[in-house]
This record gives structure tokens, C-alpha cells and sequence, in this order.
């Protein structure tokens, strides 16, 4: 391994770099090639963009020394390729512009990308918004948006442009002081909120949704303790409402939101009765102890009791005649109604229609029986077994002993 220091070519410029080879020979023969190449250092190829920009008429960018220098080169190759892309894909939009049939290139695809954009919010747009990039000195801007493809960066600047005529116009202001009237008047805060994060509360197509942008423990225990379950593709807490154990929906949100602001957090509820429910805590609690019936599967027919996660019902279950824990359900043979019937008391369970009428079904039939007075076979006498250590009873030895005349062979 060696090195050789070149030098830049600009005259005055001080810009070096160190090439590097397998050994002394190799470093200077790659040295050698890079300098009659003309090699020109990174500060002094930033200042050339820099000067093309300028010389092409560009707006002069806006931002630290070192973020123009990039920006201006990431610019430069962007607006290079605009121009043509947009005027490719405003033809094949109008189908003007085919292309054969057999691999399409990096280049048509992009074209094909933007005629999709075009299509959706018509040519004024994408050229307003062409033009939006092409005014746009903000260094960030292109340094941030450098990955995109052009249709990516074209439909986000021409959905900023319409947010932002959307914000100028009337309908818009008072749309958005709308929302944010209806967003404060939302929101429920707690005295001491642990955080500013608004934690939102719904309920859609029979689910309860609890969703926060924030990772903390103290959400995540209180919306697991009222039996959310995370979904990943719905990014947020919920909670399948079962109207028959469940109560109201109204007072399932209520209950969550009120739980929630004793935690602490600040919770955003849009339905007005969820909402004045929660605050004066009118809302009808949830009753968690029930039994309800398994309707179908390989338990079906059984009674199935269910309780608060953070009660320990498990022990008293488990005295319950054939009581079993099978796929994560607490289950008895509906033939241990009478017991049942008398836990349900002891602990004040409900049961569900589903679960009585099954319970009821039971009855009736330990009613339709048959009643047999039969009388069990009488047990046979147990052998009693001998103390240890006593002597064995002594062998009936025969007096006379010989063969069996049939085993005797006579041949
Ligand atoms: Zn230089």
C-alpha cells in the first residue's frame, strides 16, 4: 500500500487528495492518470456548479456554504431531466406518445410515472407546480426531496401548491377554523397532563380504535387493561365491540377517555355524548364478569366465563365441575349449570341470552329423561390381603402322586 498526493488543477487552488495504489509504483501511476484527467478538488467543482447555475438564470439558492454547493449540483442534474420528462409525458398522456412494446428504460418508465400524474390533476397543475421547482431556493428543498422521482416530487409541490391556495382563499380559512374549533372543543385534558400528545378516540365498522403518537407505558397499560389489543396495520389500539357483553359503544369511548385523562393524558373524542359522558362519568362502567356461550368450533355448546384482566377469578373457576383452560378460554360443559348458577351469584357474573337459553336447554332435558331407579351390580368381595410377615397358609399336598393316564404315551 502507498499513496500520492495530487494536487487540484485550478491555479491558486491548495485543494489536495491522497490516491492511493497497491505499491509505490501503482499510487503514482494512478496519480499520474488522475492529473491528466485534470482533477479538480470538491470545493472547486462546488464554486463551477455554482457559476453554471448562476450563468442559466437559476435563483440563487438559499441555505449554509455547504448545502448551496450540493444543492446546486442536485438541482443542475434535476433540471436537466425536467423539462423533457414533463413535455414526454403531457404527449403520452394525450396518448400522443407511445412507446414499443418490450422493456421500457429507467427514463420511459419515469415518463410513463408522470402521465399517470398528469392524467389525475390535469397539465395546468404539473406545469405550475414544474415551475413551482423550478423557483425554489431553498436548499433543503432539493437536498431533502434528492431521492424522489420527478412524478413524486411533481404531485407533492402541486398538492403543497393546492393546500396552500386552499389556505389563502376564504372557504379555506374558515374551514380550517372550523377544525380547529371543533378539535379544541374535543379535546378533553386532564389537570396535570403527563404529556401534549393527544391520544384519539373512536370507533369504526364495530371497532374501537385508540390511537397516540407516542410510545409510553402509561398509555399502553390503561387501553391493554380495557382489553385493546395493538394492530400494527391499523397503527393503533383496538378493540372489537361486542354490543351484547359490552354495553354501548358511547360508553365503551367514554369509559376509555375518562380512564385515560386519570392517567393523565389528553384525549381527543369527537362524538359530542361519548364526550359528555366521559367528563361527567355518566357513562354505565363496564361489567367484565360474564358467561357467554362458545357458538361454534371444536367447544362449541360450552359455557364460556370471562373476567377483568386484573382479577383473579382463576382459582374459583377451575372448582367448577369439567372446568377447563383450552385456546385461552375459561370453559364448562353446560351440563354444570347448578354450579354455575350458584358461581354466578357468589361472583357477579352476568350471562349472555345465548348462554341462559343453552343453560335452559339442560334443564329441559334433564327433565325429559327417563328416570331408571337402577341398581348398581353388587361389588365383588375385595381379596383381603395377608398381614406381612405371616406365615404362607401350608400347600394341600395330594398323597398320591402320578401321571395322567391321557398325557401317558402308549406307543
Ligand atoms: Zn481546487
Amino acid at each position: 500500500m502507498a499513496t500520492t498526493r495530487i494536487e487540484c488543477a485550478t491555479e491558486n487552488c491548495a485543494g489536495c487528495m491522497e490516491v492511493d495504489g497497491r505499491n509505490r509504483r501503482d499510487a503514482d501511476y494512478r496519480a499520474k492518470k488522475l492529473i491528466e484527467r485534470g482533477w479538480t478538488c470538491r470545493a472547486c467543482d462546488n464554486r463551477a456548479v455554482v457559476e453554471r447555475d448562476a450563468a442559466a438564470g437559476h435563483p440563487a439558492l438559499e441555505g449554509s456554504e455547504k448545502q448551496i454547493a450540493w444543492a446546486a449540483t442536485l438541482r443542475e442534474r434535476t433540471l436537466k431531466t425536467l423539462d423533457p420528462i414533463v413535455s414526454d409525458a403531457v404527449k403520452s398522456a394525450a396518448g400522443r406518445l407511445f412507446y414499443t412494446s418490450g422493456g421500457v428504460c429507467g427514463m420511459q418508465n419515469m415518463v410513463l410515472e408522470l402521465a399517470v400524474v398528469v392524467k389525475a390533476i390535469g397539465e395546468p397543475a404539473v406545469r405550475e407546480a414544474v415551475e413551482a421547482i423550478r423557483a425554489e431556493t431553498d436548499a433543503r428543498f432539493w437536498i431533502d426531496g434528492r431521492e424522489e422521482a420527478p412524478h413524486q416530487t411533481i404531485s407533492a409541490v402541486a398538492r403543497r401548491l393546492a393546500d396552500e391556495a386552499r389556505a389563502m382563499s376564504p372557504e379555506g380559512k374558515a374551514e380550517a377554523a372550523a377544525q380547529q374549533e371543533a378539535m379544541a372543543e374535543a379535546t378533553l385534558r386532564p389537570p396535570e397532563p403527563v404529556s401534549e400528545t393527544i391520544a384519539e378516540l373512536s370507533c369504526r365498522d364495530g371497532r374501537l380504535v385508540a390511537r397516540y403518537d407516542e410510545r409510553t407505558e402509561t398509555f399502553n397499560t390503561t387501553v391493554k387493561g380495557l382489553g385493546y389489543v395493538w394492530d400494527p396495520a391499523a397503527v393503533a389500539w383496538v378493540r372489537r365491540h361486542n354490543s351484547l357483553m359490552m354495553g354501548t359503544a358511547t360508553d365503551r369511548l367514554a369509559e376509555t377517555a375518562h380512564e385515560l385523562i386519570a392517567a393523565g393524558i389528553v384525549v381527543a373524542l369527537y362524538d359530542p355524548e361519548a364526550r359528555a359522558k366521559a367528563i361527567d362519568r355518566s357513562y354505565e362502567p363496564e361489567h367484565r364478569r360474564w358467561v357467554s356461550l362458545v357458538p361454534s368450533g371444536a367447544n362449541e355448546g360450552k359455557l364460556r366465563l370471562t373476567w377483568g384482566r386484573d382479577e383473579d377469578l382463576y382459582s374459583a373457576f377451575r372448582s367448577l365441575p369439567g372446568a377447563t383452560y383450552r385456546d385461552k378460554a375459561c370453559l364448562v360443559p353446560a351440563t354444570s349449570r347448578d354450579a354455575v348458577i350458584d358461581f354466578v351469584e357468589a361472583h357477579g357474573f352476568r350471562i349472555t341470552p345465548g348462554a341462559k337459553k343453552r343453560m335452559d336447554e339442560v334443564m329441559a332435558q334433564r327433565q325429559r329423561g327417563i328416570v331408571v331407579d337402577a341398581v348398581a351390580r353388587p361389588k365383588a368381595e375385595p381379596v383381603k390381603a395377608k398381614a406381612r410377615g405371616d406365615r404362607p397358609d401350608p400347600m394341600d399336598i395330594p398323597e398320591h402322586v402320578g401321571i395322567d393316564d391321557d398325557l401317558v404315551d402308549h406307543d
